[in-house]
């Protein structure tokens, strides 16, 4: 079921609110009304029946029941009209019944003991209110019934309840319409936000949303999504970046490999030449391979789907094995390869196969970037806690200003230099992605024709950590 719109639902609530608060005073106002009417009533009644206490108080104490009905009539009834009167002494005999009570007799469904009760009685089609009272007098015990009519106080509750009624809808109605007109004023920039984000799309990413100065909840959520197009449109422009830079990489050996292979067969030629060219295309078509392997490398980094394995890896055995498998290309090159690797329970928290592909990163750097003869040197050593990865060589070195942007994908110092040694401008992106994910950090180094030097610094583990952890 699709959900009532954010103005509605205010408006409901809104109105639920008004009716029950209209409720609560109505109703409230009603009861006040009845109270105070009927104590006016039973002040009445009670007035009636004091007068008639000490109507009877004034009398002989053993006079007759005649005698005691005359006084009633002669000295009561004179201020009262007893309309309603009903009077008898403690032995059960009737001083006075009013004409009415001898017509209608009315009978009070509460005992009354010794305390007065009241009642309202419908006689006749009428509204009346009766009271029953025993009054001590002169040693006497009477029993006296009198009532009022109070068809006024019914009419006037009736007509005070017609009243709120009547009114109720139309009070109603101002408050539905003041409460939708309210919260579409309030909700009307939501509108107006809603409008622009939905015209936002991947050609347009440069638009914002309106700016509010509102200085509420609405400026601070305009404020928040403006922040976040930015981010998403700096992402985007990311993306769209690297895309073009990764299709203009692989363009350029893909066409080597074509000039190549169509320059060999435009005519006969002989085996060698052959030989030739088809090294050529063996050369840029590993080059290719290597670009896409680091260009998948980083779309699985950018997507977050590279499942790290981590576990704790001693980082000295690693090293040396590392080492080890560089040790012939440096003699093939003719460049020094030396190595200081001292430390025990060296164990960082990491996935190897990712810690081998930075160390290989800096050395092949190391070793595509220094001429012979030259030296590169690979050196470990804790440094508090942490472990310190050093790669130093004696090479062409890195210039101040290109040192902050050789993290940058693609970025080279020597574009030219870089093709012809086979690199890609990504590995140190690769690199610098690794060393993040282990909680780490990397800095170089380097002045122009006096070398460079690489510090990959990470997190060790306890010693008495890495027993636990799965080797
Ligand atoms: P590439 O595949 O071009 O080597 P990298 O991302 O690994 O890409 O390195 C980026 C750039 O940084 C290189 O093109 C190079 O200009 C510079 N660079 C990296 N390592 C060294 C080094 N050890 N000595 C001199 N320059 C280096």
């Amino acid at each position: 079921m699709r959900r009532l719109s954010i103005g509605l639902r205010l408006t409901l609530w809104y109105l639920t609110i008004f009716a029950l608060a209209q409720l609560a005073f109505g109703g409230g106002m009603w009861f006040l009304l009845r109270h105070h009417l009927y104590e006016l009533v039973d002040n009445g009644l009670k007035g009636q029946m004091e007068d008639l206490e000490n109507c009877m108080a004034v009398q002989e104490k053993d006079a007759t029941i005649t005698k005691l009905q005359e006084e009633v009539s002669e000295v009561y009834l004179q201020e009262h009209s007893g309309d309603y009167l009903e009077l008898y002494a403690d032995n059960g005999a009737l001083i006075y019944r009013s004409a009415f009570l001898q017509t209608h007799p009315v009978k009070l469904s509460a005992e009354s003991g010794n305390r007065p009760v009241f009642e309202d009685l419908s006689i006749a089609g009428r509204a009346f209110r009766f009271t029953r009272q025993t009054l001590e007098a002169n040693d006497h015990v009477f029993t006296a019934t009198t009532g009022v009519p109070t068809q006024d106080v019914v009419e006037t509750l009736a007509l005070f309840r017609s009243y709120l009624l009547m009114f109720a809808p139309f009070v109603l109605l101002v408050a539905a319409g003041g409460g939708y007109w309210l919260s579409r004023r309030a909700l009307a920039p939501v509108d107006a936000l809603v409008r622009t984000a939905r015209d936002i799309g991947g050609s347009n990413l440069n638009s914002r949303l309106q700016k509010l100065d509102t200085g509420d909840e609405l400026q601070r959520l305009s404020d928040t999504l403006n922040e976040m197009l930015q981010r998403i449109e700096g992402a985007f422009l990311r993306v769209t970046e690297f895309t073009a830079d990764a299709s203009h990489e692989l363009r350029t050996p893909i066409s080597l490999i074509r000039t190549e292979a169509e320059l060999a067969l435009r005519r006969s030629r002989k085996e060698t030449e052959y030989r030739e060219s088809l090294h050529h295309i063996l050369l840029e078509a590993e080059r290719t391979s290597r670009l896409i392997e680091q260009l998948l490398a980083l779309a699985r980094a950018d997507s977050g789907r590279e499942a790290l394995q981590m576990r704790a890896v001693d980082l000295c055995h690693t090293l040396h094995d590392i080492a080890e498998s560089w040790q012939q290309l440096a003699s093939v090159r003719n460049l020094e390869f030396s190595r200081s690797i001292d430390g025990s329970d060296s164990f960082v928290l990491g996935d190897e196969t990712l810690l081998r592909r930075l160390t290989d990163i800096l050395l092949d750097n190391a070793f595509k970037y220094t001429p012979s003869p030259g030296s590169v040197h690979l050196s470990f050593e804790q440094r508090g806690n942490n472990a310190v990865i050093a790669v130093q060589d004696s090479g062409v070195g890195i210039a101040e200003e290109d040192q902050s942007r050789i993290f940058e994908r693609f970025y080279r110092v020597d574009k030219a230099r870089s093709r012809a040694l086979g690199g890609t401008g990504l590995g140190l992106s690769i690199a610098q992605w690794i060393v993040v994910q282990h909680r780490g950090s990397i800095a170089v180094e380097s002045r122009p024709g006096r070398g460079a030097i690489f510090r990959v610094e990470l997190p060790l583990i306890a010693a008495a950590m890495h027993h636990t952890l799965p080797a």
